[in-house]
């Protein structure tokens, strides 16, 4: 999906208009966003700029929509690995009530391992879906638990699997040839075989104009007789999670009455029925609901939602997330969409290619309140939803980028070394300080609600004619619309830049992302694949094969056996990306598959070896971790004498143990196995 970068312009604003009030949001500068580091994983905090703004009714939604949400934390950790629950919770016994000596290695690796187990759910790899082991020995481990007053029976049977990496090695199996379902350490599936499902799925298939999403909602297993049979996840008639769900629809009835519109109040109720009776056809109209509710400040998703958890992708992972529109981001949108026709009138490329009535594209920015589930503690930064393509199809889609979140990825990023490691010199690194954050906001906006929405095909022509070097062309040419407009002075006057010097930080990230940085993303001896990648690559390296060959506008230099970018003329390079906006709007319009191919194969695909081993190394010298997820804040009710509520206010100073040691007390009710 999209890859975006930060936001502050509501940070700024913040700072300015936040000062007398008592639970104040602190500023991006005084934010503490780390919060701990350990094996690949960085854990970062995030604000809820704007939380104390919100309306009384507003928050008391935020809080119990995120009570709501941090209930099925245990869903998603068992429907990971069957195993996961039991194993949580043994280490947290131990973590709790160890009696023997915590000043050891032993002890030191042995809560390494549960961290990872909290950052993951349970004990595979969020990302890789290999199986960790811990590093402490199983001796030691057999000992801890004996001293934490675990009797043998708890744990006996869970230390081959916690040792052993040949049990459950994968998550997630996706090799070739072999059965998916069997090979898979997931729990959506138990004594089913890969063709038994598929036989299932293939039989119970609806081939409705909106058809029920069959499995989404159920584990698959063999009924006594051997059938294979459907284990709902729903709150009654004991379904498979009931305790959990029970909880979740409890928090959603409190909810209820605060639903800022009717719209709302209808996704509310139906999401509490659909939780209760597992009946899809209630969830096809809670979606339907959830896409027509756009009046509402604040949003959310709770339920079994994404299905990459599934080998065949079927059934959903269970995810909540809460959130609120952020206006000023929001505002911003709508002020580049309104001057849409504007830019389209003069952009670079030909007359032909160009919209005779443009209309831009309003991107809602929004700011996370809670993460949960499959969202926490690793979160994506734009979300868009619902799956169902009929429901795309016949009442749209949300789709949403979350700045608060991209706003503490990029402020933990300042002091990681990163920049001053990379870029040229001081001024660099001082620009990027100063307007990094701001222009890769804006850079977004002008890519998402201008960019892609401008220029025309000739008759005739499709976004197919491109084939596979389609999308490489499409998002460059977004891009390139944006990086040519973002010295514009019309920028400064719209309100959307500061000032005529801010692009100048945009500009050197881009170009040193394009040609030499982002290449630490890509494994020694491959070639660029990504088309995001490949946009970049190419937009930066067709610049610098064009520059002035005596006086070049933009250049690589090496120095002291490193390789930096300079650029020499701001103005110039802004001319550059014009040149290459017109060509590519023209490869775009007229279907030109020959040009698109010559352009990603000179500029896009092959990486220089020496160039790519020295970033490579350069970067793992910063030792940054290349995963982060995040705490959540904590939100309390302030209540008055009568029991009446007054305010919610928020706290950000819970730590990453704390926090999940927590949830684990207060948010656990699924038993250790659930059948
Ligand atoms: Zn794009």
């Amino acid at each position: 999906m999209k890859k975006h970068f930060l936001a502050v312009l509501a940070a700024l604003a913040l700072i300015a208009c936040n000062k007398e009030d008592k639970h104040t949001t602190p500023s991006t500068a005084d934010f503490p966003y780390m919060v701990d580091q350990f094996y690949d994983l960085g854990i970062l905090r995030y604000r809820v700029p704007d939380f104390e703004d919100l309306s009384l009714q507003q928050k008391t939604l935020v809080y119990y929509l995120s009570e709501a949400a941090l209930w099925g934390r245990d869903i998603l950790t068992d429907q990971n690995c069957r195993y996961n629950l039991r194993i949580r919770r043994i280490c947290e016994t131990i973590y709790e009530h160890y009696a023997g000596d915590k000043q050891t290695d032993e002890w030191d690796k042995f809560v390494l391992y549960l961290k990872r187990v909290w950052f993951s759910n349970g004990i595979h790899h969020h990302y890789s879906a290999d199986k960790f082991v811990p590093e402490c020995s199983r001796e030691w481990f057999v000992d801890a638990c004996r001293q934490s007053n675990l009797k043998e029976e708890d744990y006996a049977e869970l230390l081959d699997i916690i040792f052993d990496p040949t049990i459950l090695p994968k998550k997630i199996c996706q090799d070739d040839g072999v059965d998916l379902l069997l090979n898979s350490a997931g729990n959506y599936y138990e004594g089913v075989t890969q063709r038994e499902a598929e036989a299932y799925y293939a039989a119970h298939k609806d081939t409705s104009a909106e058809p029920l999403w069959i499995g989404l909602n159920s584990k698959l297993i063999k009924d006594a007789d051997g059938n294979v049979v459907e284990r709902t996840y729903k709150a009654e008639d004991g379904g498979l999670y009931a305790t959990a769900l029970k909880k979740v629809v409890e928090n959603l009835e409190k909810a209820l009455p605060y639903a800022e519109t009717d719209e709302q109040k209808l996704v509310i109720e139906k999401l509490i029925e659909y939780n209760r009776t597992g009946n899809l056809q209630t969830y096809n109209e809670y979606a339907i609901a959830w896409v027509r509710d756009l009046q509402s400040r604040v949003d959310f998703i709770n339920g079994f939602t994404e299905v990459y958890g599934d080998p065949l992708g079927i059934t959903g992972a269970w995810e909540s997330l809460v959130n609120f529109k952020n206006l000023a981001a929001t505002e911003r949108t709508n002020t580049l969409s309104a001057n849409a026709q504007w830019f389209e009138d003069h952009s670079p490329t030909d007359p032909r290619y160009k919209k005779a009535e443009c209309k831009g594209i309003t991107a809602k920015v929004i700011t996370a309140a809670i993460l949960a589930g499959d969202c926490y503690p690793s979160t994506p930064i734009g979300i868009n939803l619902p799956n169902a393509n009929w429901i795309r199809k016949s009442y749209g889609s949300k789709s949403v980028t979350i700045q608060n979140l991209t706003e503490a990825y990029n402020e933990a990023a300042l002091g990681n070394g990163f920049n001053e490691e990379f870029m040229l010199s001081d001024a660099e690194c001082e620009q990027a300080k100063t307007y990094a954050a701001l222009t890769g906001d804006v850079h977004v906006d002008l890519h998402e609600c201008l960019g892609h929405g401008s220029g025309q095909l000739l008759p005739g022509i499709t976004k197919d004619n491109l084939k596979e070097h389609g999308s490489t062309l499409e998002e460059a040419r977004a891009d390139l619309f944006s990086l040519y407009y973002m010295p514009d002075h019309k920028l400064v006057e719209l309100g959307i830049m500061p000032d005529d010097e801010a692009f100048k930080a945009q500009y050197y990230q881009q170009m040193m992302n394009g040609a030499l940085t982002q290449l630490v993303r890509v494994e020694f001896g491959k070639n660029l694949e990504e088309a995001h990648m490949r946009n970049r690559a190419l937009i930066a390296n067709w610049v610098l094969a064009h520059a002035h060959p005596e006086k070049p506008e933009v250049a690589i230099i090496e120095r002291d056996g490193k390789h930096y970018l300079q650029i020499n003329d701001y103005e110039g390079l802004r001319a550059l990306y014009g040149q290459l906006l017109a060509i590519v709007q023209e490869v775009v319009s007229t279907g030109d598959y020959a040009q698109a191919k010559q352009l990603v194969e000179d500029y896009a695909v092959r990486i220089d070896p020496t160039i790519h081993a020295e970033m490579l190394s350069r970067y793992k010298q910063l030792n940054i971790t290349p995963y982060k997820g995040f705490v959540n804040p904590v939100y309390t009710l302030v209540k008055d004498k009568k029991g009446n509520i007054t305010d919610v206010t928020i706290d950000y100073s819970e730590g990453y143990v704390e926090q999940h040691l927590r949830y684990s007390l207060d948010y656990s009710v699924l038993p250790d196995i659930n059948e």
